[in-house]
Order: structure tokens, then C-alpha cells, then sequence
């Protein structure tokens, strides 16, 4: 086991509640969505690719 790659385990959450969607997709350091896409831009994400359920 090598220290580094497991940085993030055990410390500080990395994504919270994204207040535009509601999802837990918000990431805090990027402080961007990974659902909505919140914070990356100004427009709502694309969701051509997620529009098919
Ligand atoms: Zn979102």
C-alpha cells in the first residue's frame, strides 16, 4: 500500500449537496456538479445523454 492515491478517504467529503439539482454531485473543491454541471457553467448542463430513461 502506498500513501497518495487514497488522499481524499477519511478526510473531508468530496461532494456535497448541489443546490441547483438537490443531488449530492456538488463537488467541493472543483465546486462544480457533476450532475447539472453547476458552477462549470452559466447555462445548464447539456443532457442529451441523460435524456433517454
Ligand atoms: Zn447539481
Amino acid at each position: 500500500m502506498t500513501k497518495g492515491t487514497a488522499s481524499h478517504f477519511g478526510g473531508k467529503k468530496t461532494h456535497t449537496i448541489c443546490r441547483r439539482c438537490g443531488k449530492h454531485a456538488f463537488h467541493v473543491q472543483k465546486r462544480v456538479c457533476a450532475s447539472c454541471g453547476f458552477g462549470a457553467t452559466k447555462k445548464r448542463r447539456n443532457f442529451n445523454w441523460a435524456k433517454q430513461h
